[in-house]
Protein backbone atom coordinates (compact mmCIF):
# COMPACT_ATOMS: atom_id res chain seq x y z
CA UNK A 1 0.00 0.00 0.00
CA UNK A 2 1.47 3.47 -0.58
CA UNK A 3 1.13 6.42 1.29
CA UNK A 4 -1.27 8.04 -1.46
CA UNK A 5 -3.94 4.68 -1.94
CA UNK A 6 -6.96 5.49 -1.90
CA UNK A 7 -6.52 9.27 -2.94
CA UNK A 8 -8.54 10.31 -6.21
CA UNK A 9 -8.09 10.34 -9.32
CA UNK A 10 -6.55 7.22 -8.32
CA UNK A 11 -4.13 6.62 -11.62
CA UNK A 12 -3.29 10.20 -10.94
CA UNK A 13 -1.88 9.53 -7.55
CA UNK A 14 -0.33 6.24 -8.32
CA UNK A 15 1.95 7.41 -11.02
CA UNK A 16 2.40 10.56 -8.61
CA UNK A 17 3.44 7.87 -6.19
CA UNK A 18 5.40 6.08 -8.36
CA UNK A 19 7.39 8.93 -9.71
CA UNK A 20 8.30 10.39 -6.19
CA UNK A 21 10.52 6.95 -5.80
CA UNK A 22 12.76 7.83 -8.77
CA UNK A 23 15.72 10.27 -7.86
CA UNK A 24 14.59 13.00 -10.54
CA UNK A 25 16.76 16.73 -9.72
CA UNK A 26 17.49 18.43 -12.44
CA UNK A 27 20.71 17.39 -14.32
CA UNK A 28 19.77 13.79 -12.72
CA UNK A 29 16.82 12.81 -14.91
CA UNK A 30 18.36 9.75 -16.98
CA UNK A 31 16.15 7.19 -14.03
CA UNK A 32 12.95 9.31 -14.31
CA UNK A 33 13.22 9.35 -18.26
CA UNK A 34 13.66 6.15 -18.65
CA UNK A 35 10.81 5.19 -16.45
CA UNK A 36 8.62 7.79 -18.65
CA UNK A 37 9.69 5.83 -21.52
CA UNK A 38 8.87 2.36 -19.84
CA UNK A 39 5.30 3.25 -19.38
CA UNK A 40 5.21 4.08 -22.82
CA UNK A 41 6.41 0.73 -24.09
CA UNK A 42 3.85 -0.92 -21.43
CA UNK A 43 1.03 0.95 -23.15
CA UNK A 44 2.21 0.08 -26.44
CA UNK A 45 2.32 3.64 -27.54
CA UNK A 46 4.85 5.64 -29.85
CA UNK A 47 7.42 7.11 -28.01
CA UNK A 48 11.68 8.90 -28.36
CA UNK A 49 13.72 10.01 -25.93
CA UNK A 50 16.52 12.54 -27.35
CA UNK A 51 19.84 13.26 -25.91
CA UNK A 52 18.52 16.05 -23.30
CA UNK A 53 15.73 12.96 -22.15
CA UNK A 54 13.24 15.09 -23.21
CA UNK A 55 10.60 11.86 -23.85
CA UNK A 56 7.75 12.77 -26.40
CA UNK A 57 4.82 10.01 -26.23
CA UNK A 58 2.06 9.96 -28.97
CA UNK A 59 -1.43 8.41 -28.95
CA UNK A 60 -3.95 8.52 -31.42
CA UNK A 61 -6.96 10.18 -31.36
CA UNK A 62 -10.05 8.24 -30.03
CA UNK A 63 -12.10 6.27 -32.88
CA UNK A 64 -14.30 8.48 -34.40
CA UNK A 65 -12.29 11.83 -33.16
CA UNK A 66 -9.37 11.55 -35.74
CA UNK A 67 -10.31 14.85 -37.37
CA UNK A 68 -10.04 16.74 -34.77
CA UNK A 69 -6.75 18.87 -34.30
CA UNK A 70 -4.22 16.99 -31.76
CA UNK A 71 -3.62 18.30 -28.45
CA UNK A 72 -0.19 18.60 -26.63
CA UNK A 73 -0.01 17.70 -23.17
CA UNK A 74 3.49 19.06 -21.83
CA UNK A 75 5.28 19.31 -18.07
CA UNK A 76 8.90 19.06 -17.10
CA UNK A 77 10.71 16.51 -15.58
CA UNK A 78 13.19 17.89 -13.32
CA UNK A 79 12.36 18.91 -9.87
CA UNK A 80 14.08 21.22 -7.62
CA UNK A 81 15.76 19.95 -4.68
CA UNK A 82 15.88 21.31 -1.50
CA UNK A 83 15.62 20.30 2.19
CA UNK A 84 15.72 20.96 5.68
CA UNK A 85 19.01 21.58 7.16
CA UNK A 86 18.54 18.64 10.17
CA UNK A 87 16.94 16.43 7.56
CA UNK A 88 18.84 13.14 6.15
CA UNK A 89 18.09 12.87 2.45
CA UNK A 90 20.24 12.30 -0.34
CA UNK A 91 18.60 13.43 -3.86
CA UNK A 92 20.75 11.38 -5.64
CA UNK A 93 19.29 7.93 -4.25
CA UNK A 94 16.92 8.23 -2.28
CA UNK A 95 13.08 8.26 -2.73
CA UNK A 96 10.94 11.10 -1.54
CA UNK A 97 9.10 10.18 1.96
CA UNK A 98 5.84 11.42 1.97
CA UNK A 99 3.31 12.45 4.17
CA UNK A 100 -0.36 13.28 4.36
CA UNK A 101 -1.82 16.22 6.06
CA UNK A 102 -5.17 18.40 6.20
CA UNK A 103 -5.68 17.58 2.54
CA UNK A 104 -2.34 18.02 1.56
CA UNK A 105 0.33 16.20 0.00
CA UNK A 106 3.64 16.54 1.68
CA UNK A 107 7.05 15.28 1.51
CA UNK A 108 8.97 14.92 4.80
CA UNK A 109 11.34 17.74 5.03
CA UNK A 110 12.15 18.02 1.51
CA UNK A 111 10.90 19.81 -1.81
CA UNK A 112 8.00 17.54 -2.73
CA UNK A 113 8.69 18.01 -6.73
CA UNK A 114 5.19 18.38 -7.64
CA UNK A 115 6.22 20.73 -9.63
CA UNK A 116 6.55 19.50 -12.00
CA UNK A 117 5.06 16.14 -10.93
CA UNK A 118 2.07 16.52 -11.91
CA UNK A 119 2.22 16.93 -14.92
CA UNK A 120 4.28 13.26 -15.39
CA UNK A 121 1.21 12.25 -13.59
CA UNK A 122 -1.93 13.43 -15.12
CA UNK A 123 0.13 12.74 -18.36
CA UNK A 124 0.38 9.09 -17.81
CA UNK A 125 -2.73 8.52 -15.93
CA UNK A 126 -4.05 10.16 -19.46
CA UNK A 127 -2.03 8.20 -22.13
CA UNK A 128 -3.16 4.68 -20.30
CA UNK A 129 -7.26 5.39 -19.94
CA UNK A 130 -8.68 3.92 -23.21
CA UNK A 131 -12.62 5.00 -21.78
CA UNK A 132 -11.51 8.72 -22.56
CA UNK A 133 -12.77 10.53 -25.56
CA UNK A 134 -9.92 12.85 -26.92
CA UNK A 135 -8.14 13.78 -30.10
CA UNK A 136 -4.27 12.86 -31.08
CA UNK A 137 -2.04 13.21 -28.35
CA UNK A 138 1.42 14.40 -27.56
CA UNK A 139 2.55 14.40 -24.59
CA UNK A 140 6.03 16.07 -24.16
CA UNK A 141 7.90 15.49 -21.06
CA UNK A 142 10.97 18.49 -20.79
CA UNK A 143 13.95 18.15 -18.81
CA UNK A 144 16.04 21.01 -17.29
CA UNK A 145 13.20 23.46 -16.92
CA UNK A 146 14.09 24.46 -13.57
CA UNK A 147 17.91 25.46 -14.48
CA UNK A 148 17.05 27.35 -17.68
CA UNK A 149 14.59 25.51 -19.78
CA UNK A 150 17.53 23.19 -21.18
CA UNK A 151 15.11 20.41 -22.22
CA UNK A 152 12.44 23.05 -24.19
CA UNK A 153 15.22 24.20 -26.33
CA UNK A 154 17.11 21.53 -27.45
CA UNK A 155 13.84 19.94 -27.93
CA UNK A 156 13.11 18.56 -31.68
CA UNK A 157 9.67 19.69 -32.39
CA UNK A 158 9.56 18.78 -36.58
CA UNK A 159 7.64 15.74 -35.96
CA UNK A 160 4.67 17.38 -33.85
CA UNK A 161 1.72 18.33 -35.33
CA UNK A 162 -0.10 20.14 -32.69
CA UNK A 163 -2.71 23.15 -32.84
CA UNK A 164 -3.18 22.84 -29.26
CA UNK A 165 -0.98 23.09 -26.04
CA UNK A 166 -1.94 22.88 -22.28
CA UNK A 167 1.16 22.74 -20.25
CA UNK A 168 0.50 21.31 -16.49
CA UNK A 169 3.36 23.55 -15.21
CA UNK A 170 1.04 26.48 -13.05
CA UNK A 171 0.10 26.14 -9.79
CA UNK A 172 -2.64 28.24 -8.92
CA UNK A 173 -5.93 26.59 -9.64
CA UNK A 174 -8.29 28.71 -11.62
CA UNK A 175 -5.48 30.96 -12.95
CA UNK A 176 -4.85 30.27 -16.43
CA UNK A 177 -1.67 31.83 -17.73
CA UNK A 178 -2.03 33.07 -21.45
CA UNK A 179 1.27 34.46 -21.91
CA UNK A 180 4.69 35.13 -20.67
CA UNK A 181 7.61 37.75 -21.08
CA UNK A 182 10.63 36.95 -23.09
CA UNK A 183 14.00 38.08 -21.80
CA UNK A 184 17.79 38.82 -22.03
CA UNK A 185 20.74 39.90 -19.88
CA UNK A 186 22.84 42.73 -21.05
CA UNK A 187 26.18 43.51 -19.93
CA UNK A 188 27.71 47.27 -20.16
CA UNK A 189 31.50 48.08 -19.33
CA UNK A 190 32.42 51.67 -18.98
CA UNK A 191 35.82 51.51 -19.20
CA UNK A 192 37.24 53.71 -16.39
CA UNK A 193 41.02 55.92 -16.79
CA UNK A 194 42.65 56.23 -13.79
CA UNK A 195 43.98 59.21 -11.64
CA UNK A 196 45.70 59.77 -8.31
CA UNK A 197 43.86 61.70 -5.75
CA UNK A 198 44.33 62.72 -1.84
CA UNK A 199 42.11 63.14 0.70
CA UNK A 200 40.15 60.70 3.16
CA UNK A 201 38.32 57.38 2.00
CA UNK A 202 35.01 57.23 2.57
CA UNK A 203 32.33 54.24 2.29
CA UNK A 204 28.42 55.51 1.04
CA UNK A 205 25.93 52.59 1.30
CA UNK A 206 22.25 52.44 0.64
CA UNK A 207 21.20 49.20 2.62
CA UNK A 208 18.06 47.66 3.98
CA UNK A 209 15.74 47.91 0.56
CA UNK A 210 13.50 45.07 0.17
CA UNK A 211 14.78 43.56 -3.08
CA UNK A 212 13.37 40.48 -4.66
CA UNK A 213 13.07 39.12 -8.38
CA UNK A 214 13.36 41.00 -10.69
CA UNK A 215 10.12 39.66 -12.54
CA UNK A 216 7.44 38.86 -10.40
CA UNK A 217 8.57 41.62 -8.01
CA UNK A 218 9.30 44.31 -10.77
CA UNK A 219 5.64 45.86 -9.87
CA UNK A 220 6.29 46.33 -6.10
CA UNK A 221 7.41 49.75 -6.34
CA UNK A 222 10.69 48.83 -4.41
CA UNK A 223 14.26 50.98 -4.74
CA UNK A 224 16.76 49.65 -6.94
CA UNK A 225 20.10 50.13 -4.44
CA UNK A 226 22.16 50.41 -7.96
CA UNK A 227 20.31 53.18 -9.35
CA UNK A 228 19.95 55.39 -6.09
CA UNK A 229 23.57 54.76 -5.33
CA UNK A 230 23.76 56.98 -8.94
CA UNK A 231 21.36 59.54 -7.65
CA UNK A 232 23.45 59.81 -4.59
CA UNK A 233 26.35 60.43 -6.27
CA UNK A 234 24.49 63.30 -8.27
CA UNK A 235 23.34 64.39 -4.80
CA UNK A 236 26.96 64.96 -3.79
CA UNK A 237 28.08 66.28 -6.99
CA UNK A 238 25.81 69.35 -5.95
CA UNK A 239 27.35 69.86 -2.47
CA UNK A 240 31.20 68.75 -2.95
CA UNK A 241 34.32 67.77 -4.78
CA UNK A 242 34.78 64.06 -4.38
CA UNK A 243 36.63 60.83 -6.75
CA UNK A 244 34.90 57.32 -7.15
CA UNK A 245 37.56 54.58 -6.10
CA UNK A 246 34.66 51.79 -6.77
CA UNK A 247 30.73 51.40 -7.47
CA UNK A 248 29.05 48.32 -6.79
CA UNK A 249 26.15 46.43 -5.62
CA UNK A 250 23.79 43.49 -6.58
CA UNK A 251 24.21 39.86 -6.95
CA UNK A 252 22.51 38.53 -9.88
CA UNK A 253 20.94 40.07 -12.75
CA UNK A 254 17.67 38.71 -12.28
CA UNK A 255 17.19 40.56 -8.56
CA UNK A 256 16.19 43.93 -7.49
CA UNK A 257 19.55 44.50 -5.61
CA UNK A 258 18.67 45.62 -1.82
CA UNK A 259 22.12 47.00 -0.72
CA UNK A 260 25.11 48.83 -2.86
CA UNK A 261 28.05 50.79 -2.04
CA UNK A 262 30.39 53.85 -3.11
CA UNK A 263 34.16 53.97 -2.25
CA UNK A 264 35.01 57.98 -2.59
CA UNK A 265 38.11 60.45 -1.65
CA UNK A 266 37.23 63.91 -0.34
CA UNK A 267 39.27 66.81 1.30
CA UNK A 268 39.25 66.18 4.72
CA UNK A 269 37.28 69.39 5.14
CA UNK A 270 34.26 67.98 3.10
CA UNK A 271 33.95 64.80 4.81
CA UNK A 272 31.15 66.18 7.42
CA UNK A 273 29.60 67.84 4.59
CA UNK A 274 29.63 64.63 2.64
CA UNK A 275 28.47 62.40 5.28
CA UNK A 276 25.34 64.78 6.14
CA UNK A 277 24.43 65.12 2.54
CA UNK A 278 24.31 61.20 2.47
CA UNK A 279 22.34 61.18 5.57
CA UNK A 280 19.64 63.82 4.11
CA UNK A 281 19.42 61.56 0.82
CA UNK A 282 18.66 58.74 3.47
CA UNK A 283 15.95 60.34 4.95
CA UNK A 284 14.52 61.43 1.69
CA UNK A 285 14.77 57.97 0.67
CA UNK A 286 13.16 56.88 4.02
CA UNK A 287 10.30 59.09 2.71
CA UNK A 288 9.99 58.09 -0.99
CA UNK A 289 10.04 54.31 -0.33
CA UNK A 290 7.92 54.27 3.35
CA UNK A 291 5.88 51.83 1.96
CA UNK A 292 7.55 49.37 -0.07
CA UNK A 293 10.97 49.62 1.65
CA UNK A 294 10.79 50.61 5.05
CA UNK A 295 13.92 49.58 6.03
CA UNK A 296 16.47 51.65 3.66
CA UNK A 297 19.13 53.49 5.20
CA UNK A 298 22.31 55.03 3.94
CA UNK A 299 25.42 55.58 5.53
CA UNK A 300 28.67 56.95 5.09
CA UNK A 301 31.48 55.62 7.46
CA UNK A 302 34.95 57.50 7.14
CA UNK A 303 38.49 56.12 6.77
CA UNK A 304 42.39 56.86 6.14
CA UNK A 305 43.43 59.75 4.86
CA UNK A 306 46.09 59.15 2.12
CA UNK A 307 46.68 58.94 -1.08
CA UNK A 308 44.44 56.78 -3.71
CA UNK A 309 43.83 55.73 -7.56
CA UNK A 310 40.54 56.88 -8.24
CA UNK A 311 38.58 57.37 -12.01
CA UNK A 312 39.31 60.31 -13.41
CA UNK A 313 36.65 63.01 -13.11
CA UNK A 314 35.44 62.36 -17.00
CA UNK A 315 35.01 58.69 -15.91
CA UNK A 316 33.32 58.95 -12.88
CA UNK A 317 31.16 61.99 -14.67
CA UNK A 318 30.19 59.46 -17.60
CA UNK A 319 29.34 56.73 -14.59
CA UNK A 320 27.02 58.62 -12.68
CA UNK A 321 25.11 60.33 -15.89
CA UNK A 322 24.49 56.99 -16.95
CA UNK A 323 23.56 55.32 -13.17
CA UNK A 324 20.86 58.81 -12.84
CA UNK A 325 19.52 58.66 -16.96
CA UNK A 326 19.59 54.89 -17.55
CA UNK A 327 15.93 53.53 -17.94
CA UNK A 328 15.04 51.15 -15.06
CA UNK A 329 12.18 49.39 -13.51
CA UNK A 330 8.70 49.13 -15.56
CA UNK A 331 8.61 50.38 -18.83
CA UNK A 332 5.68 49.81 -20.27
CA UNK A 333 2.30 48.07 -18.77
CA UNK A 334 -0.25 45.63 -20.71
CA UNK A 335 -3.08 47.04 -22.50
CA UNK A 336 -5.14 44.05 -22.59
CA UNK A 337 -4.50 42.81 -19.13
CA UNK A 338 -4.45 45.68 -16.68
CA UNK A 339 -2.07 45.57 -14.18
CA UNK A 340 0.43 43.26 -15.30
CA UNK A 341 3.83 44.29 -16.13
CA UNK A 342 4.64 44.07 -20.20
CA UNK A 343 7.89 45.66 -20.26
CA UNK A 344 10.78 46.20 -17.63
CA UNK A 345 14.08 46.31 -16.54
CA UNK A 346 16.21 45.64 -13.54
CA UNK A 347 20.39 46.89 -12.63
CA UNK A 348 21.14 43.79 -11.06
CA UNK A 349 24.53 44.10 -10.61
CA UNK A 350 27.25 46.74 -10.45
CA UNK A 351 30.89 45.96 -10.12
CA UNK A 352 34.30 47.85 -10.54
CA UNK A 353 37.26 46.26 -11.72
CA UNK A 354 40.95 47.08 -13.59
CA UNK A 355 38.44 47.11 -17.08
CA UNK A 356 36.19 49.98 -16.02
CA UNK A 357 32.41 49.42 -14.39
CA UNK A 358 30.67 46.56 -15.24
CA UNK A 359 26.20 46.77 -15.58
CA UNK A 360 24.12 44.24 -15.82
CA UNK A 361 20.53 43.84 -16.69
CA UNK A 362 18.13 41.44 -16.61
CA UNK A 363 15.47 42.73 -19.58
CA UNK A 364 12.03 41.23 -19.94
CA UNK A 365 9.07 41.87 -21.98
CA UNK A 366 5.92 39.85 -23.76
CA UNK A 367 6.38 42.19 -27.08
CA UNK A 368 9.90 41.09 -28.70
CA UNK A 369 10.13 44.64 -30.33
CA UNK A 370 9.97 46.47 -26.96
CA UNK A 371 12.69 43.86 -25.62
CA UNK A 372 14.46 45.29 -28.51
CA UNK A 373 14.32 48.75 -27.97
CA UNK A 374 15.07 48.17 -24.21
CA UNK A 375 18.22 46.67 -25.69
CA UNK A 376 19.20 49.66 -28.00
CA UNK A 377 18.82 52.17 -25.49
CA UNK A 378 20.96 50.56 -23.31
CA UNK A 379 23.71 49.59 -26.14
CA UNK A 380 23.01 53.64 -27.22
CA UNK A 381 23.57 55.41 -23.99
CA UNK A 382 26.74 52.79 -22.92
CA UNK A 383 28.59 53.26 -26.68
CA UNK A 384 28.02 56.80 -26.77
CA UNK A 385 29.90 56.83 -23.53
CA UNK A 386 32.72 55.10 -24.67
CA UNK A 387 31.47 51.49 -23.29
CA UNK A 388 30.92 48.26 -25.08
CA UNK A 389 27.97 46.18 -24.75
CA UNK A 390 27.02 41.99 -24.81
CA UNK A 391 24.22 40.10 -24.67
CA UNK A 392 23.19 36.85 -23.55
CA UNK A 393 20.81 34.01 -22.65
CA UNK A 394 18.14 35.01 -25.00
CA UNK A 395 14.44 33.74 -24.38
CA UNK A 396 11.47 34.24 -26.35
CA UNK A 397 8.00 35.55 -25.37
CA UNK A 398 4.84 33.99 -25.19
CA UNK A 399 3.06 36.68 -26.66
CA UNK A 400 -0.86 36.92 -25.00
CA UNK A 401 -3.44 35.96 -27.26
CA UNK A 402 -6.59 37.71 -26.42
CA UNK A 403 -8.36 35.14 -29.03
CA UNK A 404 -6.57 31.59 -27.36
CA UNK A 405 -9.68 29.15 -28.12
CA UNK A 406 -7.89 26.52 -25.22
CA UNK A 407 -7.99 29.59 -22.97
CA UNK A 408 -11.63 30.09 -23.70
CA UNK A 409 -12.76 26.83 -23.34
CA UNK A 410 -10.28 26.74 -19.99
CA UNK A 411 -12.40 29.30 -18.85
CA UNK A 412 -15.72 27.87 -19.83
CA UNK A 413 -15.25 24.24 -18.18
CA UNK A 414 -13.87 25.68 -15.12
CA UNK A 415 -17.23 27.82 -14.70
CA UNK A 416 -19.34 25.03 -15.54
CA UNK A 417 -17.19 22.72 -13.03
CA UNK A 418 -16.88 24.89 -9.66
CA UNK A 419 -19.25 27.64 -10.68
CA UNK A 420 -16.28 30.46 -10.29
CA UNK A 421 -15.13 32.68 -12.75
CA UNK A 422 -11.55 31.88 -13.74
CA UNK A 423 -8.71 34.33 -13.98
CA UNK A 424 -6.78 34.96 -16.96
CA UNK A 425 -3.14 36.29 -16.19
CA UNK A 426 0.18 36.55 -18.04
CA UNK A 427 3.69 35.82 -15.94
CA UNK A 428 6.67 38.77 -16.30
CA UNK A 429 9.30 35.69 -16.52
CA UNK A 430 10.16 33.27 -18.87
CA UNK A 431 8.30 29.75 -19.02
CA UNK A 432 8.63 26.56 -21.51
CA UNK A 433 5.37 27.92 -23.60
CA UNK A 434 7.16 30.88 -25.18
CA UNK A 435 10.10 28.52 -26.42
CA UNK A 436 7.13 26.30 -27.58
CA UNK A 437 5.83 29.38 -29.24
CA UNK A 438 8.55 30.22 -30.95
CA UNK A 439 9.44 26.81 -32.49
CA UNK A 440 5.31 26.08 -32.83
CA UNK A 441 3.89 29.02 -34.66
CA UNK A 442 0.05 29.44 -34.17
CA UNK A 443 0.22 27.05 -31.64
CA UNK A 444 -2.64 27.78 -29.59
CA UNK A 445 -1.67 27.10 -25.24
CA UNK A 446 -2.07 27.87 -22.01
CA UNK A 447 -0.73 26.65 -18.34
CA UNK A 448 -2.68 25.51 -15.35
CA UNK A 449 -2.37 23.10 -12.78
CA UNK A 450 -3.67 22.55 -9.33
CA UNK A 451 -3.02 23.92 -6.12
CA UNK A 452 0.83 23.67 -5.26
CA UNK A 453 2.11 26.07 -2.33
CA UNK A 454 5.67 26.93 -1.33
CA UNK A 455 7.06 24.95 -4.46
CA UNK A 456 11.10 24.87 -3.87
CA UNK A 457 11.07 24.67 -0.28
CA UNK A 458 10.94 21.90 1.93
CA UNK A 459 7.19 23.34 2.70
CA UNK A 460 5.85 22.50 -0.85
CA UNK A 461 2.82 20.85 -0.61
CA UNK A 462 0.11 20.09 -3.10
CA UNK A 463 -3.94 20.46 -2.71
CA UNK A 464 -5.69 17.12 -2.92
CA UNK A 465 -9.25 18.10 -3.94
CA UNK A 466 -7.38 20.40 -5.81
CA UNK A 467 -5.79 18.23 -7.88
CA UNK A 468 -8.61 16.26 -8.32
CA UNK A 469 -10.88 19.14 -9.84
CA UNK A 470 -8.23 20.17 -12.01
CA UNK A 471 -7.81 16.45 -13.31
CA UNK A 472 -11.55 16.71 -14.28
CA UNK A 473 -10.97 20.23 -15.63
CA UNK A 474 -8.02 18.74 -17.83
CA UNK A 475 -10.31 15.78 -19.06
CA UNK A 476 -13.68 17.64 -19.89
CA UNK A 477 -11.19 20.02 -22.17
CA UNK A 478 -9.82 17.31 -24.01
CA UNK A 479 -13.30 15.75 -24.56
CA UNK A 480 -14.68 18.93 -25.47
CA UNK A 481 -10.98 19.58 -28.05
CA UNK A 482 -11.99 16.29 -29.49
CA UNK A 483 -15.80 17.03 -30.05
CA UNK A 484 -15.46 20.62 -31.49
CA UNK A 485 -14.08 19.55 -34.47
CA UNK A 486 -14.96 15.70 -34.96
ZN1 LIG B 1 7.80 24.05 -12.83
Amino acid sequence: MGVLSGLQPERVFYYFEEICKIPHGSYDVKAISDYLMGVAASLHLEARQDEEYNVVIKKPAAPGYEKAPALMIQGHMDMVCVKNPDVVHDFKKDGLKLAIEDGWVHACGTTLGADDGVALAMGLAILEDDSLIHPALEVVFTTEEEVGMEGAIALDTSDLKAAYLLNLDSEAEGHFLAGCAGGVKVHSLLPVKAAEAEGVKMTLGISGLAGGHSGAEIDKGRGNANILLGRLLYELDKQAMYHVISVEGGEKDNAIPSDSRAVIVAAPEDADLIRETALAFGRTLANEFHTSDPGVRVEAVCGEAGSYEVMTTSSKGKMVFMLMEVPNGIQTMSADLPGLPESSLNLGVLRTDEEGVHMTWAVRSSVKSLKTLMSDKLQYMTELLGGEVTFSGDYPEWPFNPGSEICELCLEVYEAQTGKKGVVETIHAGVECGLLAEKMPGLDMVSMGPELLEIHTPRERMNIASMASTYALVLEVIKRLAERKA
